[in-house]
């Protein structure tokens, strides 16, 4: 056994076991004995092992699959009830010394612009960002030590959450860099960052060195490690994911568990959210090079993490079309992203240049996803008040176990929603939020709170802005 505190990769990413574990799930893919033990487990709601999780994803019972996706839901609905958390991503700069064959950034790809927001161009994205009602953002940018610097990472947050434009403000910054230092880590927790997100692409060595040949981010151990060093240095909300289509899912899925399990173990705390991105068709980036997953395994990924890791928030990119989305936000997803930008100023100047990082599936307005979503009788949420009250990591996670973050986060959902209703909404997407509002506040469990979400609601309505538990 090792030092779970110190483990290197390839000690919680081990292959032998994530092998063992695969080999386990196909040998009982039709084990109707143990998979009924393994639904009665995750009735529970309280998680399952990744060795448990992968023999559900290679059921081949096609009554159980339907147990499975019933179940994803069910537990969506406990724990999530019917919130969907609502962000944009904001590229800072596509510069990058790395050489990730899949991502069009690859420094030897002459083909795209290259650019760099100043201080002034990304308060212009801001503000348009803040205008479409946006709150809260997650940063991107390539790799590159001299031109995006930490200080410039850090400048850009400062210059952020410093922008006060009418009723907007940005009041969650994720940020999705590359691996660093502990002290870098610290510097971005000083800086009031959110989730530290890292995709890790591929959790399998011998690939992920295929698929990164050259720059810092060819190091596997030093990029699987990350969210240790990112714990270390005091960032505890973490946000872990893979690019579906550059290994075999189920090893992918098996190891993304596995590194979930271990943050659980060192930290105490196992992932905030979990990304499920598939890869897309991009400048200087072939498609047929990869093994792309369809959309009918995709849902069954989906389903089985919910199930795996019920309080762990699941998000989707607009890299996926309204129909996939719809599929499966039912099945588990609690955040989307909406009339995001893969280019870098894209949203103040639109795509004046050839700067994107991929293609983009679903391209509709936030009024028209918001408007969709509420059709679809989910609240589409602008909170960011967990993160504001401290009830971060190990802390929102006691709470979210307990019960508790449903007294907050319904009410915070309906407050955000009519600020958004009243300040940036079409007349059809105010009409059916304003009548949304009126049935789901009669929701709230416990009667104080919900008397108090009816005063600030009528305060909203009379202009005022910010009240939140
Ligand atoms: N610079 C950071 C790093 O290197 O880890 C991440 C920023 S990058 C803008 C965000 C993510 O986009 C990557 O981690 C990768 O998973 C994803 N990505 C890259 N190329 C892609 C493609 N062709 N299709 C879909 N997603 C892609």
């Amino acid at each position: 056994m090792y030092d779970v505190k110190s483990a290197k990769a390839e000690e919680f990413i081990c292959h032998e076991e994530v092998l063992s574990s695969l080999a386990y799930a196909e040998a009982n893919k039709q084990n109707l004995e143990l998979i009924d033990q393994i639904l009665a487990k995750a009735r529970l709601g309280k998680g399952l092992t990744h060795r448990e999780a992968a023999v559900l994803l290679d059921c081949e019972i096609e009554e159980k699959n339907q147990e499975i996706y019933a179940l994803a839901e069910q537990l969506k609905k406990d724990i999530y009830g019917n919130r969907i958390v609502m962000f944009a991503p904001l590229y800072l700069s596509n510069y990058c010394i790395n050489g990730c064959v899949y991502c069009p950034y690859h420094s030897k790809n002459k083909n795209i612009v290259r650019k760099k927001l100043s201080q002034e161009e990304i308060r212009r994205e801001v503000i348009a960002l803040q205008d479409m009602g946006h709150k809260r953002l997650a940063l991107e940018a390539g790799e590159h030590p001299i031109l995006n610097s930490i200080d410039y990472i850090l400048e850009s947050i400062k210059t952020i959450y410093g922008i006060k434009h009418k009723n907007g403000a940005i009041r969650r910054v994720n940020v999705n860099i590359a691996a660093t230092t502990v002290e870098e880590y610290r510097q971005l927790k000083e800086a009031g960052i959110g989730t530290y997100i890292l995709f890790q692409e591929t959790y399998h060595k011998a690939s992920y060195e295929a698929l990164h040949p050259y720059g810092p981010k060819s190091d596997y151990a030093y990029h699987t490690e990350a969210m240790d060093r990112a714990m270390q240095g005091g960032i505890d909300d973490v946000g872990l994911g893979v690019l579906f289509g550059l290994e075999r899912y189920r090893y992918e899925f098996s190891a993304l568990l596995m590194h979930g399990e271990h943050l659980e173990a060192a930290f105490g705390v196992g992932p905030h959210t979990i990304s499920v991105p598939r890869i897309k068709p991009a400048d200087n980036v072939n498609l047929d090079d990869f093994d792309c997953i369809d959309d009918d395994i995709f849902a069954k990924i989906v389903a089985c993490i919910r199930i795996a890791v019920p309080y762990t928030g699941m998000i989707i990119s607009t890299r996926e079309s309204q129909q996939c989305r719809e599929r499966v936000l039912h099945l588990g997803v609690s955040q989307i992203s909406g009339a995001s930008r893969t280019t870098v100023g894209g949203y103040a100047e639109g795509e004046t240049e050839h700067t994107e990082q991929f293609d983009l599936s679903d391209t509709r307005t936030l009024d028209e996803i918001v408007l969709w979503l509420m059709q679809m009788g989910y609240i589409p949420s602008f909170c960011t008040a967990c993160y504001l009250a401290g009830r971060t990591g190990d802390r929102f996670m006691a709470l979210s176990k307990a019960g508790q973050i449903q007294n907050c986060c319904h009410p915070n959902a309906l407050m955000t929603l009519k600020e958004y209703l009243m300040d940036y909404a079409s007349p059809p997407t105010k009409a059916l939020g304003e009548e949304m509002i009126r049935n789901e506040i009669n929701n709230v469990p416990n009667e104080k709170i919900r008397d108090i979400a009816m005063r600030n609601l009528a305060a909203i309505e009379a202009g005022k802005r910010h009240f939140r538990f």
